[in-house]
């Protein structure tokens, strides 16, 4: 039997439906990619929502695989936790992403995705306390997103784990608000930096949604009083920028203001007088 990932369970899983036969190859490339070198970082721009400078980049993981080509992330990331191996993938993110923001200037942060399999881990700090020290990236500079999922299963383990990190200076964002088996209890139980809104809500508000709307509102408020950031997730036009500022969201993220980018492109905006 499957965990269904909490957060996503809702959401159609690519890996639950497909045939045995194209899964077991998906998965026999998977377990070799790390060591053929076929992983590799894409970084997103995530902006001021009210200056536009950007705050920090969020790592998303790439894979181009010989025998399948690009595999979606949304195919290849719910295989890995299966399968587990997104432990080994997940420390190897986690120190790419680390090293490649130490070249940043401070203090531009890197958002890292993290999964409660990653989390359950015993040596899940000992392998943050390995990330920043091997980059030098100082921990303030560092922030983990992770899904309500975590909540679900081994949510005591996972907790401590997250605890753990925030006091070594890291910060921990509650990713895709909204989405899963959404908890307000949640947001007591961690003293979260961030909350990302869902791109659903986003796009939904921008059309004229009332819930969508309410939601947002409802969630920006309650941000600012637990003294947490909001960051709007999929804006994907001024408009949408325009509404997202307006209902006082903190940070945005969206092929708007840039698309995931390989990291050479995505130093280069620090080259750009007036980016920062
Ligand atoms: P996520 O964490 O919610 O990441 C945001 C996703 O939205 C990314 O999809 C990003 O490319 C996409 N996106 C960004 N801006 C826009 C926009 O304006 N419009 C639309 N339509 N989409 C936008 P991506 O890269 O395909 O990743 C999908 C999911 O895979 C991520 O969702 C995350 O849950 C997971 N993932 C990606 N990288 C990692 C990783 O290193 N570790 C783990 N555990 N999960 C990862
Ligand atoms: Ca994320
Ligand atoms: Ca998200
Ligand atoms: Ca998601």
């Amino acid at each position: 039997a499957k965990d269904l990932g909490g957060g996503e369970h809702f959401q159609y899983e690519p890996s639950l439906h497909k045939s045995a036969e194209e899964r077991r190859q998906l998965e026999f490339s998977l377990r070799m990619a790390l060591d053929r070198q076929e992983f590799e970082l894409a970084y997103q721009p995530v902006v001021d929502a009210n200056d536009e400078t950007i705050i920090s980049f969020e790592a998303l993981l790439r894979w181009n695989s010989a025998e399948h080509g690009f595999v979606s992330p949304a195919k290849f990331i719910p295989l890995a936790e299966d399968t587990r191996l997104i432990v080994p993938i997940g420390s190897w993110v986690l120190e790419q992403a680390c090293i490649e923001a130490a070249n940043w200037p401070d203090p531009v942060k890197v958002n890292v995705n993290v999964s409660p399999e990653q989390l359950v881990e015993p040596d899940f700090v000992a392998t943050v306390v390995r990330a920043l020290s091997t980059s030098g990236l100082p921990a303030n500079r560092l922030e983990l997103e992770v899904t309500e999922s975590i909540f679900v299963r081994d949510a005591l383990v996972a907790g401590k784990a997250l605890k753990e990190v925030m006091h070594l200076g890291c910060q921990v964002a509650l990713d895709d608000f909204g989405t899963g088996y959404s908890s307000l209890g949640y947001l007591r139980q961690l003293s979260f930096s961030t909350i990302k809104v869902d791109r659903m809500f986003v796009q939904g508000a921008a059309q004229g949604s009332k819930e969508s709307l309410a939601i947002i509102r409802a969630v920006v408020a309650m941000a600012d009083s637990l003294d947490m950031t909001t960051t709007a997730e999929g804006v994907e036009s001024f408009e949408e920028a325009e509404l997202i500022r307006e209902l006082g969201c903190t940070k945005i993220q969206g092929y708007y203001f840039g698309r995931p980018m390989v990291k050479a492109e995505a130093r280069k905006l620090f080259d750009v007088p007036g980016r920062l």
